[in-house]
């Protein structure tokens, strides 16, 4: 199938890289304008000729989520460039771990910083062009199964997954209120190979400072034991944002292999 979301306009945060990347890549072949924004500058340049090169639309715009300034500027260039916004997605993230009583301050400030203010962020400045787009809306928040559940080592990073998971399903709540048309969900997805894993897996064998073997982790504890890849996450990501989810909000979007069952 081919122009699932074709038309639309979409912001993807965090997407020179991983999940956010496979997204921004699914929503340009199935037929949306996306605007992808990352802190990765070559990374997010590289990404965008990827795209064009495949014949889809893109654009490269620098964006820290944590710089509140920096979302009225992307927000409003779309605004000026496009006119709408129908899609947002909310990837952007870090994963801080390591022992809690060990954690200093600054890298929880950091965290909850980026992967929860982040997203606070997007929703304020985002829904106002959605809304005024007259034609709803389609917000997907990346939260984790860390966000379902507690994780020793990895207790900030939990902290905020798990502040995005209810965050989502409250603006659901407020949009729903709102007649606007613009649903709110989020995605948790569970072990997938992306290069956030060289911090996370540090955080969870201290020293280790290179990526962990992912193929033996999910092998020992993921049920279907295999490790997910980016494009997992953005069929997901797709569905949500494409007219076929239009009765679908407040959703907790888990992909995950079955990691959360055990
Ligand atoms: P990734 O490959 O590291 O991609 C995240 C991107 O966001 C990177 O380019 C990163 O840049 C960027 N970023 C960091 N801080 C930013 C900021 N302040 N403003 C804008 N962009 C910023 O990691 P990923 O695995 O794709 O993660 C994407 C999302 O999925 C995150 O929210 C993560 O928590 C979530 N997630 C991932 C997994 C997994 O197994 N991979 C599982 C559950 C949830 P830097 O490289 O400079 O940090």
């Amino acid at each position: 199938m081919t122009g699932r979301v074709e038309g639309k306009v979409a912001l993807v945060t965090g997407a020179a890289s991983g999940i956010g990347r496979g997204i921004a890549e699914k929503l340009a072949a199935e037929g949306a304008v996306v605007v992808v924004t990352d802190i990765q500058d070559p990374m997010g340049e590289e990404v965008v000729a990827g795209i064009k090169a495949a014949g889809g639309q893109a654009e490269y715009r620098r964006h820290d989520v944590t710089d509140e300034d920096a979302w009225i500027e992307v927000v409003g260039g779309i605004k000026a460039r496009h006119g709408r916004l129908d899609i947002l997605v909310n990837n952007a993230g870090i994963g801080i771990g390591g022992p809690t009583l060990e954690m200093k301050l600054s890298d929880w400030r950091r965290q909850m910083a980026i992967n929860v203010d982040g997203v606070f962020l997007g929703v304020k400045h985002g829904i106002p062009l959605m809304r005024a787009s007259g034609d709803g809306g389609s917000i997907v928040n990346i939260s984790s199964v860390a966000g379902l559940k507690g994780s020793p080592n990895l207790s900030g990073y939990c902290a905020t997954k798990g502040a995005v998971r209810l965050f989502t399903k409250s603006i659901a709540l407020e949009c729903a209120q709102a007649k606007d048309g613009i649903r709110v969900n989020s995605i948790h997805p569970g072990l997938i190979e992306t290069p956030i894993w060289i911090t996370v897996g540090n955080a969870i064998n201290p020293g280790m400072n290179a990526m962990p073997d992912l193929d033996a982790m999910s092998a020992a504890s993921v049920p279907l034991g295999v490790k997910g890849v980016p494009a997992d996450i953005a069929n997901g990501a797709l569905w949500l944002c494409s007219d076929e989810a239009r009765y679908v909000t407040g959703l907790e979007l888990v992909i995950d292999g079955g990691l959360i069952l055990r």
